[in-house]
């Protein structure tokens, strides 16, 4: 496998993306953390932040940034799945400002420009579900194309709390820091299994008091987590680097995060190299939650996430589209993120951040290291602590659920097109397949 293929990011980020030494052997550690996405790295790094004396061993099935970490659309947002209340938000907008204070501390170059994100309402379906939601804090068209000018726009929202980032570098960058601050980092050393005390691997085993598992939309394919979260795919393409006479036709000077008030999540960003970064859901969930490289590539999604740019913005006719990829998101069944260690057997979790996870990571890294320290913080009576999300339903029902879901959304996102009209089944569907998350 060569990692440099797997996305635009994973081709920019300046790494040398030989795996580390697997894992040889049975080894001890405080901590045993599976997984090397933003979840164990930010997990290991605050951890050994608070006491470098910590035995901290991380086992990565691929390559640090193999996972969504390294493939996401770099939207560093404050947004969560699910409405927890303030406490939650709160430190989701600190999350925000934390990622970009770590980053700036440890020399992580990860692009960071925190331009908020715009989101369109670009027919009366979609306007009027931004008023429900913003009442009169809508944008006006000119407003609006004061941060993005695209086709049919009628009115937006904008919030600050988000920043554009190259996540390949944040990935690559946090695994490199964490490296030197003496974490173990084992690459290509699958778990086979995690029970208290213990993670087993192809040729050796991590025996510690506490072992995190990390390991988001892969989840599944680890003994008894079947259905413990599904994985659905989002797809990304990625322009050429743009001209200045483009972007100006375009907008985005303060590289604002954007998408639009459709049923469908798409989400965009313009890069530090000027290239146009647009990703949605649409791939289809696949029967027992398989996870495998063919799913991330999708010609029918690709297609349709083109034909969706030309259409916001026609200006794009001539350009070279090329990248296109796409990796798995944890998706739980009530839709809510969680972080959380069972003191009874040391086991700790974090993740189902659906299509939210690029900050929620940093928040879970932080909120671990107080758990597994011990310290009652306010990070650790947040609401999403301890959360148990109930498990998906077995197959079939599982496949054909999730699969209409995703249908309907499209069908609905079709309906509004046609007749200007909020879609019924989008209204009613909605809360079940989520909000703005990528
Ligand atoms: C296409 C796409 C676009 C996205 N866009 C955004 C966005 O713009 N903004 C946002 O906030 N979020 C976004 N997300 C979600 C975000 O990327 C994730 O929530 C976040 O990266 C999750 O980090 P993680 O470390 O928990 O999981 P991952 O990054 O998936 O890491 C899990 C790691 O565990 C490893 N692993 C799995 N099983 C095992 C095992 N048995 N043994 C050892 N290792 C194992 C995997 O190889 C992987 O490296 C997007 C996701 C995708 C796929």
């Amino acid at each position: 496998m060569t990692y440099r293929h797997l996305s635009l990011w994973h081709e920019t980020t300046p790494t040398d993306w030989t795996p580390r030494a697997s894992l040889d052997g049975d080894a001890d550690a405080d901590v045993a953390i599976v997984g090397a996405g933003y979840t164990g790295l930010w997990t290991a790094y605050y951890l050994a932040e608070a006491d470098p004396s910590l035995r901290i061993v991380v086992v990565e099935a691929e390559v640090a940034g193999f996972g969504a970490s390294g493939r996401n659309g770099g939207w560093c947002s404050a947004l969560f799945p699910t409405a927890l209340g303030e406490g939650q938000d709160a430190a989701m907008r600190a999350s925000v400002d934390e990622v970009q204070r770590v980053s700036a501390a440890e020399g992580i170059d990860c692009h960071f420009v925190k331009g908020g994100t715009i989101v369109l309402a670009r027919s009366r379906a979609q306007l009027a579900r931004a008023r429900a939601e913003y009442g009169d804090a809508v944008l006006s068209p000119e407003q609006a194309a004061q941060h993005l000018r695209a086709t049919r726009t009628l009115g937006a929202t904008y919030t600050p709390d988000c920043a554009a980032i190259h996540p390949g570098r944040l990935v690559r960058g946090l695994a490199e820091v964490v490296v030197r601050r003496g974490v173990v980092l084992h690459e290509r050393t699958p778990a086979l299994s995690i029970t208290p005390g213990l993670v087993r691997t192809p040729r050796g085993s991590v025996r510690a008091p506490y072992v995190v598992r990390a390991t988001e939309g892969f989840t599944p394919r680890l003994p008894g987590l079947a259905r413990a979260v599904v994985p659905v795919y989002s797809l990304i393409v990625a322009t050429e680097p743009l001209s200045p006479g483009v972007w100006d036709e375009i907008g985005l000077a303060r590289r604002e995060t954007f998408s639009d008030h459709r049923h469908l999540i798409v989400y965009g960003q313009r890069t530090a190299d000027d290239r146009l970064v647009f990703g949605g859901r649409g791939a289809p969930y696949h029967l027992r939650s398989r996870v495998s490289p063919a799913f991330d590539h999708e010609p029918r999604v690709f297609a349709g996430l083109h034909a969706t740019l030309l259409d916001l913005f026609p200006v794009l006719q001539r350009t070279r589209f090329t990248h296109a990829w796409g990796g798995p998101l944890g998706i739980p069944r009530d839709w809510c993120a969680s972080v959380g260690l069972d003191r009874g057997t040391g086991l700790a979790w974090a993740g189902g951040y659906v299509g939210d996870g690029v900050s929620t990571t940093n928040l879970a890294g932080r909120t671990l290291r107080d758990l597994i320290l011990d310290r009652r913080t306010d990070l650790t009576a947040l609401p999403w602590v301890g959360h148990r999300s109930p498990r998906w339903e077995p197959e079939p029902l599982r496949w054909l659920g999730i699969n209409a879901g995703l249908r309907a959304m499209t069908l609905a996102d079709a309906e509004e097109r046609l007749t200007g009209r909020p879609s019924l089944v989008g209204r009613v569907m909605a809360p079940l397949v989520g909000g703005h998350s990528a």
